[in-house]
């Protein structure tokens, strides 16, 4: 084992050599864990090893405060309602860069780190893409020495564990904090209430001036919980605060005096349940109340803990918010906060409207993350009015001076006014929560360039026409330290000898690979990283599954969220199709594929959980018939989520970014996939327009409609019945699924899918169709050629660099944020 290198005994807590980590794990295993050495479990290993890389953050973390605190630095908050962190501990050993220390320290105790980290219950706070992108930008504000604070929720439940029962979902309960969390501080003393509910009344003020407040009918109390952000390779450490609601115990005094001691313990678990579970999204109606509640809750306490920094600096008064803090908005979840932020100035801190006004909109900036009509939220009025009351009042008054500013721009033009309009009139009276975080803030952005303009030109026209200068892209970006360096430990070191380790906190450097596309060595070499990458997913996949993969074959993978948008369903029409042309024509010389699925359908969503049954049901039709499994399985691996993603995308020939043009918004696992050199079939939607255009169009396999088209043929009157008619191959694969083929003979289950696609098809599967299967025979003619296939995959990846979540963060800091670099020393 190594000893410090001047020799001296480093401090246990902070010391970074292997030595004094084997001390400090020894130290927290007796003294932490509490357990005798004969009783010691590889998870009992893990806790000890996470607090003590705990310790050796939470010096930097003092560090950064400090001179955040010293220098006046901007820092950005971060509000969104999910993060997706993903396992922490091999992220943090890369970030401190100690993991060899750690992998030594744990041997000498007779452990191995890869079972160890296996031990960690990843945080699933977070449903999928959105929440996933907070975390990748909490990595990057670190790494680039931002300051910053993410604020969101400490859900007790996260994203619902998936099994998969007789090809079906199964949700169960994600118990992520049964052993405890052991990155978390509680800081039981920074807490807020918040209201909710009740009533406003107007009252005079000392010097005589009407005023309003609000009467809640209900206080809940919010605790922080905060986790540290480690930068890579620098001293920056950032916080993740997490909000946890507790009963206030004051207020329900009176039910213990008046004997009531059941009642008040019931007030108790009723305030508790409202950080208690993440709702899946695509979830209509059931529990609204409880997710505005949700919202407003995390919302109030972040901005009440923001206000309580400002009034706590010698140097600043809350009128140079703008100047101290960034507030932005990931998605409308926490876009109360603008009503709420202009509350706390106007009645609790009695700024007048306009200078509140004008705090408010100099500090929010707002990212949109959807187009699709169902997403945006709306709140029906007497909803949002009993729960609500005050900021509802403040939102009328912040649409009444909004309305007369557009009459004064676009004099006449009632129509506009009317579109405009934060409260929306059709189909009974809502609050539109995206029109008020787009008035509230002065930078709106969309998250890949054909979003922003699609912004611009659907569902943000007006508002465009009206501030054209507040709306620009932020085209996302997925961090390289976790989707590369930890997930991909075998390109890790191809880079590092090839390009230099500077590639990981400069992801251009990539571009040197180019220069070894045609090096036939090299090639060589990348091709053995994919080939161990693939056996180490087939492994999984047959421990998960029992289904064997040979690691030769093509691994085309499509893992996200399941949606009709995403259209796992074309997917499945094209391995349907290569099957039946299998069993016609035996002699077929097909180049074998694995077709691997993952990922989670919200469990109201019917036919997304159709979907899944389907893909288990051709697979178990496939996978065992002789006569076509050595040329193609069908895998659906359980559970997506950020642990099993590092074995995932590493592995992939192929990644399937195939949702129909225009409604992706950006994607971020397309991005993750290229960076570990796979290539891509996907349509002109979201980020994968920009990985064309970086990787170049001979580098990617594109199909599809484009977003013009789309809406022409929707325009026209979109029959899909006419491209069935037209595909003799189509129609028997639709004819085959409905008529039971892989449902032992049940015609129902599959009927409701294949009648979606025969008479509605809102997502043009049907039209699509022929353009997928033509592309994915291409895709098998270009397997055949692996050297030049590997020239296309070492593309990729050398041209990923745009898709660094750095870039992404480097932008919003200069165009947005206005927070600049911080070194701590
Ligand atoms: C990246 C990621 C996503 C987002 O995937 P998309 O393909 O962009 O929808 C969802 N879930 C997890 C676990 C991820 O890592």
């Amino acid at each position: 084992m190594t000893e410090s290198t001047n020799g001296t005994r480093e401090p246990s807590r902070t010391g970074r050599s292997a030595e004094a980590l084997g001390r400090a794990i020894a130290d927290h295993l007796r003294y932490s864990i509490g357990r005798p050495a004969a009783a010691l479990q590889p998870t009992h290993y893990y806790r000890a090893l996470a607090l003590a890389v705990r310790d050796r953050m939470q010096d930097n973390r003092t560090a950064s405060t400090q001179t955040s605190l010293d220098l006046g630095n901007k820092v950005t908050c971060y509000l969104s309602a999910e993060f997706l962190m993903g396992p922490q501990l091999g992220a943090n050993l890369l970030n401190l860069g100690i993991e060899d220390a750690a992998r030594d320290a744990l041997a000498e105790l007779g452990q191995d780190l890869y079972e160890v980290l296996a031990c960690e219950e990843e945080p699933g706070l977070g449903n999928g893409g959105l929440g996933r992108l907070a975390a990748c930008y909490l990595d990057s504000l670190a790494t680039l020495e931002r300051p910053a604070i993410g604020y969101g929720i400490r859900y007790e439940f996260g994203i619902f564990d998936q099994e998969i029962h007789d090809g079906w979902q199964v949700e169960k309960t994600d118990n992520w904090l049964d052993n405890g969390n052991p990155w978390e501080i509680a800081k039981p003393d920074v807490n807020y209430l918040v209201g909710w509910s009740g009533h406003t009344e107007h009252y005079l003020d000392d010097a005589g001036r009407d005023r309003i407040r609000w009467v809640p009918g209900r206080l809940i109390k919010g605790v922080a919980y905060d986790t540290p952000i480690q930068g890579y390779g620098v001293k920056t450490c950032n916080v993740l605060t997490l909000w946890s609601a507790r009963a206030v115990k004051e207020f329900a005094l009176e039910a213990f005096n008046t004997g009531d001691y059941y009642k008040a313990v019931e007030d108790e678990v009723t305030s508790e349940t409202v950080t208690k579970v993440l709702y899946p999204n695509d979830e209509p109606e059931a529990g609204k109340r409880l997710r505005l509640l949700q919202q407003y809750f995390f919302v109030s306490c972040s901005l009440q803990h923001v206000l309580h920094i400002m009034d706590d600096l010698a140097d600043a008064s809350v009128h140079d918010l703008p100047e101290r803090f960034a507030l932005q908005l990931n998605d409308t979840h926490p876009s109360i906060g603008v009503a709420e932020l202009m509350r706390l100035l106007v009645d609790e801190r009695r700024l007048d409207w306009n200078t509140a006004w004008g705090i408010t909109v100099a500090t929010f900036g707002y990212t949109n993350h959807t187009l699709l009509p169902e997403a945006l939220e709306t709140w029906p009025l007497g909803l949002f009015s009993e729960s609500l009351p005050r900021h509802l009042e403040i939102i009328y008054e912040i649409n009444s001076r909004f309305l007369d500013e557009v009459r004064a721009k676009f004099p006449g033009d009632e129509d506009r006014v009317r579109r405009m309009s934060l409260i929306g009139e059709d189909g009974g009276k809502t609050v539109k929560m995206a029109y008020l975080a787009t008035v509230g803030s002065h930078a709106i952005n969309g998250v890949a360039a054909l979003h922003s303009e699609l912004l611009k030109d659907s569902v943000l026209k007006d508002f465009y026409e009206m501030w054209p200068e507040r709306f620009s892209n932020k085209t996302n970006g997925v961090t390289p330290r976790r989707f590369v360096a930890l997930s991909n430990p075998g390109l890790r070191a191809l880079l590092d000898r090839t390009v230099g380790e500077g590639w990981l906190t400069d992801l251009d450097r990539l571009r040197g690979l180019e220069a070894f596309a045609d090096d036939p060595a090299f090639r060589q070499e990348w091709r053995a990283v994919k080939r161990a990458n693939k056996a180490r997913l087939a492994e999984l996949v047959q421990t998960e599954t029992g289904i064997e993969l040979d690691p030769s074959w093509l691994f085309d993978i499509q893992v996200k969220r399941i949606h009709e948008y995403k259209r796992q369903h074309l997917n499945v029409l094209n391995i349907v199709t290569q099957y039946l042309r299998l069993k016609q024509n035996p002699d077929l010389q097909m180049a074998p594929r694995a077709f691997i699925f993952g990922g989670k359908a919200a469990p109201g969503y019917f036919l997304a959980k159709r979907i899944i049954k389907l893909i288990t049901a051709v697979g178990d039709m496939i996978n065992v018939d002789p006569s076509v499994n050595q040329f193609m399985k069908v895998v659906f691996l359980p559970n997506f989520n950020v642990q099993n993603a590092h074995l995932i995308y590493p592995a992939a020939n192929l990644s399937e970014q195939i949702s129909t043009a225009g409604k992706e918004a950006s994607g971020t696992g397309n991005m993750k996939f290229m960076m570990n050199g796979a290539l891509t079939i996907g349509t002109l939607d979201g980020a994968n327009v920009e990985i064309r255009e970086e990787a170049g169009a001979d580098n990617f396999f594109l199909f599809g409609l484009t977003v013009d088209e789309v809406e022409a043929l929707k325009r026209d009157g979109y029959r899909p019945a006419e491209y069935i008619a037209a595909n003799p191959e189509l129609a028997a694969v639709l004819d085959l699924i409905e008529h039971g083929h892989f449902s032992h003979g049940d015609t129902e289950v599959f009927r409701p899918l294949v009648h979606n696609l025969r008479y509605d098809d809102p997502f043009l599967v049907c039209a699509d169709y022929a353009s997928y299967v033509a592309c994915q025979d291409e895709v098998s003619a270009a397997w055949q050629d692996r050297d030049h296939w590997s020239h296309m995959s070492i593309l990729n990846t050398a041209r990923s660099g745009k898709f660094s979540s750095d870039r992404a963060i480097a932008e919003y800091c200069d165009d947005i944020w206005d927070v600049s670099a911080l070194t701590v020393h």
